[in-house]
């Protein structure tokens, strides 16, 4: 846990987030700021600052997809597909240094 860390706020509940799947381990909950109709960012409830984190000893990214995979076939974006993506450092955008896979999905996303 980090205490000034936006996405341990709102695993700690001190922010406000709409929730979309919550375990032990990860939390999932719907971007401010959405790209799609269904965008979910699922984030280890366990600060990490980046993927660079994410090891063999710490196998987290699978963590994340495995419960992203679940959600989006719960939401019913199986049969239309959907896109999973970390960003990593500048060049890349990422904005928030907690580790976080973003789930995109109810529309046609334009091709990266
Ligand atoms: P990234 O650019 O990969 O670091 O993604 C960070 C994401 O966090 C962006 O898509 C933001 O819209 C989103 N975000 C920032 N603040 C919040 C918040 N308070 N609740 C939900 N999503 C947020
Ligand atoms: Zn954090």
């Amino acid at each position: 846990m980090s205490s000034d860390c936006l996405f341990c706020k709102i695993v700690r509940r001190e922010i406000p987030a709409k929730i979309a799947f919550e375990d032990d381990q990860v939390l999932g909950f719907y971007d401010i700021q959405p790209s799609a109709p269904v965008h979910i960012l699922f984030v280890p409830k366990k600060h990490l600052d980046s993927v660079m984190q994410a090891t063999v000893e710490e196998p987290v990214v699978s963590l994340l997809s495995d419960r992203a995979v679940k959600t989006a076939e719960k939401l019913g974006l199986q049969p239309t597909g959907f896109r999973l993506l970390i960003n990593y450092g500048p060049h890349a955008g990422q904005t928030v240094h907690h580790l976080h896979l973003h789930l995109l999905g109810g529309a046609q996303l334009s091709h990266l």
